[in-house]
């Protein structure tokens, strides 16, 4: 049956209900934009549905380094119990948690607070355009068309979707065009930590630890397997090159990984996600068909990998599957041409920088292909900036990007596509639309930078220091 176009006309229109989208539309929103968020899914959250720990948020120090919006979500869902953290893994980093569960409370609440007109099941799915200029955004949704019209438009899609259908360019995985695996985030509770700290501690063989310098700071595996004992959190990653899971690989009772990850998920339900699962068959995230046919083998890879655990991990012994991810997670897709790039060297160096608008503190994080992956820490346990060039799309004049397509090396995405840079590349992209709409700017270069800083940091955003 043929649908309607229906004219919708906003001031700002954020194409992504994701992790850098929810913050790019509330941060507009604040900042007086009348703001219109764009989600194909059901719900809004994208991949903090999933029950991951939140990288980048918090330095190897256990400084927060990202404030503003991203404090405004950690606190709302602090409020409703679901906030877990900073957590330390000994490893690399240090991070937060939030409850998935309650994190599809907050962030619905957060919209309506600010006033951001939410469109679900809505797919962004053509441009209109007027030189390099986009007009409109053409959205289909369930019942009908729309045409969406704004001053600014921020692509938040993590594809760079609307971008790259408004002529940006972009590149695509390493030299060999190589893309990282795709995995499905599962979540079990009733699993005891008391027994799972104590296998921790008395077997630190298994453990990825002590990874960086900084946390390292000349300490055994048995001392930081100690102090994650102590800790009390199920923060636990379990190595590939370790006696427990090279043993598994041996008998056939996993397949292949880098690592089994455990992140705590909620005290209450006694509750963990375990991020394991991966198909690494150079599988091009942004094609449908591609991603669709991989869901059978990653939903086994989640009954073989909750059976190991529970066979061969002490407290999993009564654990059960609580909840699956409501999506295969795609870790690569475009990374956006913009007029800067964030590279691997700014994280080697913790790299600040004048024309900084977000922080990120997250490792280089590149999952290969079997067992391997490339981590390698941010400099001396700090942060690096993230340039404000890497959200300014080269060549086109009315449309931000944020989140996983930023504009960076492999490396810089590596380290960038956290989450939480992604929420502070959403604030700052949000502020700066709602302040060029303010400002009857027409193109997204014409924000002074330091200005756009200026009110970050009023809004409560962490621009400057953190190592
Ligand atoms: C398996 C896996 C494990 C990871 N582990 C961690 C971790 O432990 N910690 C961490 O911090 N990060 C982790 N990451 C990285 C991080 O989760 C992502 O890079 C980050 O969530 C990207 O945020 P985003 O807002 O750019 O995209 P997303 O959160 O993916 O949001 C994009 C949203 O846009 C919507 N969308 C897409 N196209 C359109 C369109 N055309 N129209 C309308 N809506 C559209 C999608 O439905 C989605 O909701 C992991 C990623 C994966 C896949």
């Amino acid at each position: 049956m043929p649908r309607s176009t229906t004219l919708l006309h906003s001031d700002v229109v954020v194409v992504g209900g994701g992790v850098a989208g929810v913050a790019a539309a509330i941060a507009a929103a604040k900042t007086g934009a009348k703001t219109t968020l764009v989600e194909a899914g059901p719900m809004f959250g994208g991949e903090l549905l999933t029950g991951m720990c939140i990288n980048g948020g918090l330095n190897a120090r256990g400084q927060y380094v990202n404030g503003g919006v991203a404090r405004e979500l950690y606190d709302e869902c602090a409020k409703m119990g679901g906030l877990i953290g900073p957590v330390h893994d000994f490893r690399l980093i240090c991070y937060v948690v939030l409850d998935p569960e309650i994190v599809k409370i907050a962030i619905p609440t957060l919209l309506d607070r600010y006033g951001v007109s939410p469109l679900l099941y809505s797919f962004a799915d053509d441009v209109v355009m007027e030189g390099n200029r986009v007009r409109g955004i053409l959205v289909g949704s369930r019942d009908q068309r729309w045409l969406l019209t704004a001053d600014f438009f921020i692509d938040c899609s993590g594809d760079g979707t609307v971008a790259v259908m408004a002529g940006a360019s972009y590149e695509l995985g390493d030299v060999n065009g190589t893309l990282q695996p795709l995995s499905i985030m599962y979540r079990m509770c009733g699993v005891e930590n008391g027994p799972l700290l104590s296998f921790v501690r008395d077997h630190p063989e298994n453990l990825a630890l002590g990874e960086s310098d900084y946390i390292r700071a000349g300490r055994t595996d048995a001392q930081l397997a100690e102090e994650l004992y102590k800790q009390g959190e199920a923060a636990v990653f379990f190595k590939a090159n370790g006696p427990l899971l090279q043993n598994a690989f041996r008998r056939g009772e996993l397949f292949p990984t880098a690592l089994i990850m455990l992140y705590p998920t909620s005290h209450a339900r006694k509750e963990v996600c375990v991020n394991v699962t991966r198909v690494a068959e150079n599988i091009d995230g942004t094609k449908t068909d591609q991603v669709s046919r991989v869901l059978p083998r990653l939903m086994q890879q989640v009954m073989i990998s909750a059976c190991f655990v529970k066979k061969n991990i002490p407290g999993f012994e009564n654990a059960a599957i609580s909840a699956i991810a409501p999506r295969i997670g795609i870790r690569e897709t475009r990374r956006i041409v913009g007029e800067a790039k964030l590279t691997g060297d700014d994280a080697r160096c913790a790299r600040k920088r004048e024309d900084g608008v977000a922080k990120g503190a997250c490792h280089i994080d590149i999952h290969g292909a079997g067992q391997e992956q490339i981590r390698i820490p941010v400099g001396n346990g700090g942060s690096y900036d993230v340039p404000w060039g890497c959200l300014l799309p080269k060549n086109l004049s009315n449309v931000y990007i944020a989140g996983r397509c930023l504009s960076s090396d492999r490396e810089g995405h590596g380290t960038g596509r956290n989450m939480g840079n992604c929420l502070g590349m959403g604030h700052a992209v949000g502020t700066a639309a709602a302040l060029s709409v303010a400002g009857g700017l027409r193109d997204i270069r014409d924000l002074p930078v330091q200005r756009l800083r200026a009110v970050l940091k009023e809004q409560g955003a962490i621009l400057d220091g953190v190592y």
